[in-house]
């Protein structure tokens, strides 16, 4: 793979490989057949979250799929809504499900393999927070790889030009717009990537936590750059830790999938004794088996999968994830914590997945669409990907420039709560170190960054758990660094001009994961109450007057 050098006139360039990036790439070419489309990964183009995904993808299909099951679009927008505490945009969650069915079928037109039964009728899971059965899956709990797999296999077929393992650095501004993205090759040359329109879709920042279910490449680039560029990013204290990852020393954690709880499999404490609704939504459980462990001091507690009829057969894929970590998945009672697994918020964007910057947009885990407000519905991530990747081609093709005061952007452009009541503010951080630029000693600091995090600012926070995760942050040598040559909001090039491309991705990456890491502890710092996946044990109650997103 050589370097992409200095590459022009692309039509649109998607920084990401993973539902998203892929959605949109596809999406570009066939309304366009002669567009010039380019997809930069840092990785292979098969690695991504999206490829980690289990449990499936949400959309209520209709009577023609699911023969009178009972659901509708109006309780996916109602339990949507009631997960995100408050905090989700009506509108987007409105688009979410409305064109939810027909990229799921678009999917299987490329050829995706979802499960069916006997008659050939898609099998549909219930999983925590949904008042239905509604999720798509494939080979148990291996929907993310089948879905990775068309799409890889499309793009790999197509005329999108691809550059892997070339990591974005930062984006390219000019006027006012962004014009494309700097690039650090494969052989390590500083390159451009120029393009009319410019779609993150970098997925989340799960490597902020020591214990995570997040692959390696979710270090929250996208957001970071966006920081850097002085984008609109909001809802970044909203980290939502799945309850259910094997505990297990190997990193990213195996998961066992939330279906697992739909089918009859029970959450037990040491003493075997039953604490929660296992179909609780994700906060609710995370919280509550924080609670149960720390009150008795254990590190894990059990998940009791002996009521799940045929759980090897079923879940062949976790019970072999079960065994490769040394494990007998015919034990039923299998030990369990919460690992951070999806960062609920990101770069704010419009209906149609504008950023706050015309020529940038933003689509996946990387966004802050408002679908998912304080906390993210299961199986809805896939979801967004599909469809704000695909409405935001859309909206390009439609010659559609710059951002419109709608969706999760409403409030920030015009000012006024949104259509449910939703508002914004800006968040002053001080003095606070803003955004950082590559750093010298990435493994020492990324490590530290891990374990702060995981201690002060996981599942359950306070000002003091905060404020002390915030020093240990910026005793860091990479942060230091930093901050002292002043590379606090500057962009990376600066840094790199400084010497700092030394260090290669994993530099930029540890940058990338102390900038974001910051505007989390800001954000979760000013948000003084409880609600969804942000747990504050010095404000325990969710407050009216928190109704509004912070906007960094
Ligand atoms: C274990 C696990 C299970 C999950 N299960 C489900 C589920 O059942 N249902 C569901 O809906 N969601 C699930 N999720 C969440 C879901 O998988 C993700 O939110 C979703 O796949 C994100 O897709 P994406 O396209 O936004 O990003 P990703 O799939 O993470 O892709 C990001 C892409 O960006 C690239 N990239 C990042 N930074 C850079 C950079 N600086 N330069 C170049 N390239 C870059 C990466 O290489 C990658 O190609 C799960 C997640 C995990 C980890």
């Amino acid at each position: 793979m050589s370097d992409p050098g200095v590459a022009t006139g692309f039509d649109v360039v998607f920084v990401g490989s993973g539902v998203a990036g892929l959605t949109g790439a596809l999406r570009v070419l066939a309304s366009e057949p002669g567009a010039r489309v380019g997809v930069i990964a840092k990785a292979d183009l098969a690695s991504s979250a999206t490829a980690w995904a289990q449990g499936g993808v949400a959309a209520v299909l209709g009577d023609d799929e699911i023969s009178g099951r009972g659901d509708s679009a109006a309780l996916h927008v109602a339990d949507t809504l009631a997960s995100g505490a408050g905090l989700c945009d009506v509108s987007a969650v409105e688009v979410l499900a409305g064109a939810g069915p027909q990229r799921v079928r678009d999917l299987v037109t490329l050829g995706a393999s979802f499960d069916r039964d006997g008659a050939g009728v898609l099998e549909l899971a219930r999983e925590g927070g949904h008042s239905a059965a509604r999720v798509v899956h494939a080979g148990g709990a291996a929907t993310g790889a089948e879905v990775e797999r068309v799409l890889v296999d499309a793009v790999r077929a197509s005329d999108a030009v691809l550059w892997e393992g070339c990591f974005a650095t930062d984006l390219i501004v000019e006027g006012g717009r962004c014009r494309g993205v700097r690039v650090l090759g494969p052989n390590g040359g500083l390159c451009e990537v120029r393009a009319g329109h410019t779609v993150l879709a970098s997925g989340g920042a799960g490597q902020m936590f020591s214990v995570t279910t997040n692959p390696a490449t979710s270090t929250g680039d996208g957001v970071a750059m966006a920081l850097r560029a002085g984008v609109a990013v909001a809802d970044v204290e909203f980290v939502q830790f799945h309850p259910t990852a094997l505990h297990h020393p190997v990193m990213p954690r195996p998961l066992l999938s939330e279906a697992l709880r739909g089918e009859g499999a029970v959450l037990r404490d040491q003493a075997g004794r039953r604490f929660v609704d296992e179909l609780a939504s994700r906060d609710v459980v995370s919280r509550a088996m924080t609670e149960r462990m720390r009150a008795s001091g254990a590190d894990h507690l059990w998940l009791d999968v002996g009521g799940v009829a045929d759980f090897a057969g079923e879940f062949s894929t976790l019970a072999a994830a079960i065994a490769a970590a040394g494990m007998d998945p015919a034990d039923p009672w299998l030990p369990v914590a919460p690992a951070a697994h999806y960062l609920c918020g990101g770069v704010v964007t419009d209906l149609d997945g504008a950023t706050s910057l015309p020529g940038l947009w933003a689509a996946g885990e990387v966004a802050c669409t408002g679908v998912h407000g304080a906390n993210r519905l299961a199986s809805n991530s896939l979801l967004e990907g599909l469809v704000f990747a695909a409405g935001a081609v859309d909206a390009i093709a439609r010659g559609k420039q710059d951002p419109e005061p709608t969706g999760a952007l409403s409030a920030v452009l015009s000012g006024r709560p949104d259509r449910g009541g939703v508002g914004a503010v800006h968040l002053d951080r001080g003095p606070r170190p803003g955004p950082l630029g590559p750093v010298a000693e990435p493994t020492v600091v990324v490590a530290a960054l891990q374990r702060a995090m995981s201690r002060g600012a996981g599942v359950v926070r306070s000002e003091a758990s905060l404020d002390e995760t915030r020093r240990a942050l910026l005793a860091l040598p990479g942060a230091a660094d930093a901050v002292a040559a002043g590379a606090v909001a500057a962009g990376a090039a600066d840094a790199v001009a400084a010497g700092a491309v030394a260090a290669g991705a994993a530099g930029y990456e540890a940058g990338n994961l102390l900038t974001v890491a910051h505007a989390v502890l800001d954000a979760a710092t000013a948000r003084r109450e409880s609600r969804g996946t942000h747990s504050r044990t010095d404000f325990p109650t969710m407050s009216p007057a928190w109704r509004h997103r912070l906007i960094l």
